[in-house]
């Protein structure tokens, strides 16, 4: 962004940024300070500026203005280069957040934030760090090459968002959900996914389920004249049933899944189980424009909450992803990237992470939240 520039002697470009915080609840709030430890690092490394812009969303806006997420806090979102995100929400059995109408509840303000923001593109990596084998549930000869994979998932489409009603007739309750999409929303997101694809492995694994659903025979035909626009791309269709039981059986043959946004939630799920720890995945939601939503895939983990040993990772790589995508910096994605890398060679890992296996212990150390940010700050 040119307006964000200035030349700063000795040190060449000098970018600003506003990032707003939406640090959220549960072990939101522990693992963005962790990220905004190493994004300050990033920052006065190369000599840029990052102003942040702290707003409180999911249950600790509920409790203050009585939504998940205010239009004010919208507008703010709107005018910052990027949003970062912690985790929203609560236990459902136990928090008052739950007891008052769905469209009040912490969620609400996820669905609230991509509509408003038009976060039609939602990347989720699933890498297995070679570090972390050992934390795949998988058998060895099954990950012993890696995996690495993209899930491109449609956003604001889709059952999620389609009309839905519960009615009660002669006695009988029926609830209705819908399933729509247009050509314009599949084209947009298969766009993303094949562009995503042109920076990898060049391959699009299309998921629907065409042989029931009128919305994925549509899906498949617009997915492949896209197609035609990236000749480079291999392209290849699955039934999202048979995606579920391949992802287990060969993840490797993934390089971009390209799928809706239902079957995307739960794929998502599945690939970043695989991957060893939900505090391993970062997520990108992006719009049309350079402006996206960075958050860990997982959610509040209100049982360890306070606790101080959530594992920041997820937090700290979504973070790269919006150093990438957002405000175009691929040399410091980089560096953030590949100061995880060093601090899980070195043995440093979070409860979630140690190995089970307790005679391989003594390699490994048990680090807390804090502890986790500040030795990837210090290795940048
Ligand atoms: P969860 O992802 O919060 O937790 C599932 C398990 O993973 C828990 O055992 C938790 O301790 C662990 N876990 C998650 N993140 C971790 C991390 N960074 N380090 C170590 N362990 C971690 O899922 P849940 O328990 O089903 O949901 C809790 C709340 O989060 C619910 O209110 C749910 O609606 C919400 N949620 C929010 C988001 C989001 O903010 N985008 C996503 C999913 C769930």
């Amino acid at each position: 962004k040119l307006e964000n520039c200035r030349m700063r002697k000795g040190w060449g470009i000098e970018m600003t940024f506003n990032i707003v915080c939406m640090s959220g609840d549960g072990i939101g709030p522990e693992i963005i300070a962790e990220a905004k430890r190493v994004l300050n690092k990033v920052a006065e490394k190369y000599g840029h500026s990052i102003t942040y812009k702290d707003i409180l969303m999911g249950g600790a806006s509920i409790d203050v203005y009585g939504e998940p997420l205010t239009d004010e806090a919208i507008e703010i979102a709107k005018t910052s280069d990027a949003v970062l995100l912690g985790s929203i929400g609560g236990n459902a059995a136990i928090s008052p957040w739950y007891r008052i109408s769905p469209e009040l509840r912490p969620e609400a303000g996820l669905l609230k934030l991509r509509k408003s923001l038009n976060l039609f593109a939602n990347l989720r990596p699933a890498y297995l760090y070679e570090e972390l084998q050992e934390a795949c549930p998988l058998r060895e000869n099954v990950i012993s090459d890696g995996f690495d994979m993209v899930i491109v998932r449609e956003l604001t489409g889709g059952l999620y968002f389609g009309e839905r009603s519960t009615n009660e007739m002669n006695g009988m309750i029926t609830a209705t959900d819908t399933l729509s999409y247009s050509e314009k929303e599949i084209r947009r997101i298969a766009v993303k996914g094949f562009e995503t694809a042109m920076k990898r492995k060049k391959k699009v694994t299309s998921v629907d389920k065409v042989n029931v659903l009128d919305s994925s025979r549509l899906w498949r035909k617009v997915v492949e004249e896209v197609a035609m626009d990236y000749p480079e791309v291999t392209l290849e269709h699955m039934i999202v049933d048979n995606c579920a039981m391949q992802l287990i059986k060969n993840p490797k043959q993934f390089d971009v899944i390209l799928t809706e946004n239902m079957f995307g939630d739960i794929l998502s799920d599945e690939a970043s189980m695989i991957t060893g720890s939900i505090g391993m995945l970062p997520s990108a939601s992006l719009n049309d424009t350079k402006f996206g939503v960075y958050e860990p895939s997982g959610g509040s983990a209100p049982d360890i909450a306070g606790k101080g040993i959530a594992n920041p990772i997820a937090t700290i790589l979504s973070a790269a992803m919006m150093l990438r995508y957002s405000l175009g910096l691929e040399k410091e994605a980089e560096a953030v990237e590949a100061a995880v890398k060093q601090i899980l060679k070195e043995g440093y890992r979070t409860v979630d992470i140690m190995p089970q296996d307790k005679s391989r212990c003594s390699f490994f150390k048990q680090v807390g939240t804090k502890d986790m940010g500040r030795l990837i700050t210090e290795y940048i």
